[in-house]
């Protein structure tokens, strides 16, 4: 395990020159200072979560408080117990839950029940304008003012990253010039703006500072913002529609299709089917495998696990790594669909609802189901979900490519030893382990 060993704190006036590194001066340890940037990076994601959430205009007075408090106490010499540390990562997992769950609502009526979608990752002829990030307040608002001009037979919205799901939600999808997806994850987004013609906007994190090569069409909107692209304010897309009209025109290119956007509420009605199959050993094992892209030759692992899944197994994703295996056709069983993408790393609630309900209606603990979660972290968004799945009392989660550096080995060894806690490693050892667990479902 390859973990920071050293701090690095210089948020007070007691701070060495260059920041404390082993020891401050107030008491604080590595390992203290390790457990309260974790808790910090939970509450970043939470953050993001809650900040979408309340562009739609819902809010949480307990997601407030938590927020206030968790973050007051990783002030200078307020906590020092790192036990109520790893309590308030919990709770911040629990919370961030709660996040989840406002969001899902907020989307939900705001945009309508996502149903699963095929999206075209062709072309359509037009001039074309890509949104990237997660934000579909602003996707929305741009192809409402894009249609209120009268142009949505001249401009076609292309979705990057994780916009796909968009297309999933009634509302955007009744937009009929949300046309398709363009590129893959977030990583690759220097090579795919370069290569789209128009107009490009950045809503949320996951956006880079662009090349000379698009900068003069790149925007951003919302808390997203880089130093070489404009700036909407308000919402109001007039320079990036007027931007479109001026750039190139898209040919239409046929190139297949990707599914999004199962929700829980498209999946529940199939529960007493997969129960059946389950008993019939016709599912054997319920793979949850999702999470962040990031630019590291590690991420190989993901492709590779997905295909090694049994043919008689499932595989549940979210998020943005799921670029690197969507497109293959898993095929059916029984009329249930192998792989079920439920859209942003939020939707990831969805399945938790689902894991639930699995273990309820089997009547087993959340740790003895035949499932395993596999997931992959880039951000703290992700942070937050692990703090979830361990506040839920989830054991055995596998967790890649590489550990947090914001653990130091003591922290990693405890949440290893509390919560069984793995990283990945080779993906065919970690299958044959994971296929292991749960696989005898009683009647
Ligand atoms: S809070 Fe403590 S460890 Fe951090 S800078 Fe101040 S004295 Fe150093
Ligand atoms: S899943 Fe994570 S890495 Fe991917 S776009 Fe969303 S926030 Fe970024």
């Amino acid at each position: 395990m390859t973990v920071s060993l050293a701090m690095r704190c210089d948020q007070c006036a007691m701070s060495l020159p260059g920041g404390c590194t082993s020891r401050g001066v107030c008491g604080k340890d590595p390992d203290l200072n390790s457990l309260q940037e974790a808790l910090i990076y939970g509450l970043k994601g939470t953050a993001a979560y809650y900040y979408h959430a309340l562009e739609h205009g819902y809010k949480d007075s307990e997601i407030d408080e938590f927020l206030a408090k968790a973050l007051y106490t990783t002030l200078t010499n307020v906590n020092f117990n790192k036990e109520h540390f790893i309590q308030f990562i919990l709770e911040a997992g629990k919370i961030h839950l709660k996040a989840m769950e406002l969001l899902d609502k907020a989307y939900v009526e705001t945009y309508g029940q996502p149903k699963p979608t095929e999206v075209p990752t062709g072309t359509e002829e037009g001039h074309g304008i890509l949104v990237t990030g997660h934000s579909y307040k602003a996707i929305y608002e741009l192809l409402k003012q894009i249609k209120e001009k009268g142009l949505e037979n001249e401009i076609n919205v292309y979705t990057h990253s994780e916009m796909l799901p968009a297309h999933s939600y009634p509302v955007l999808k009744g937009f009929g010039n949300l046309c398709c997806n363009w590129g893959g994850s977030w990583v690759y987004q220097l090579k795919e703006f370069s290569q789209f013609p128009g107009p490009i906007v950045g809503t949320s994190n996951c956006v880079q500072e662009p090349l000379p090569t698009y900068a003069d069409r790149m925007f951003t909107v919302s808390v997203a913002g880089l130093e070489n692209a404009k700036h909407i304010n308000d919402f109001d897309f007039s320079p990036v529609i007027k931007k479109a009209l001026e750039t190139k025109k898209l040919e239409k290119r046929e190139n297949g299709k990707i599914v999004t956007g199962f929700h829980h509420t498209n999946v529940l009605p199939l529960m007493d089917k997969v129960i059946d199959l389950i008993h019939e050993g016709k599912i054997r094992h319920v793979f949850v495998i999702g999470g962040c892209d990031l630019p590291n030759s590690k991420m190989s692992y993901y492709e590779e696990l997905t295909s090694l899944v049994p043919k008689d197994s499932i595989i549940l994703s979210a998020a943005c790594a799921k670029f690197r295996y969507n497109a293959k056709d898993y095929g059916y069983i029984e009329g249930i669909p192998r792989f079920m993408d439920f859209g942003q790393c939020n939707n990831v609630y969805s399945i938790i609802v689902l894991a639930a309900e699995l273990s309820k209606r089997l009547g087993k603990d959340l740790n003895q189901l035949p499932v395993s979660i596999v997931l992959s972290w880039m951000e703290q968004k992700a942070v937050g979900i692990l703090y979830t799945l361990l506040y839920l009392g989830i054991r055995g989660i596998y967790i890649g490519p590489v550990l947090p550096q914001f653990f130091t080995s003591n922290i990693a060894e405890e949440f290893v030893k509390r919560f069984d806690l793995r990283l990945v490693s080779d993906p065919k050892s970690d299958l044959k382990q994971m296929l292991s667990k749960g696989i005898t479902v009683g009647n």
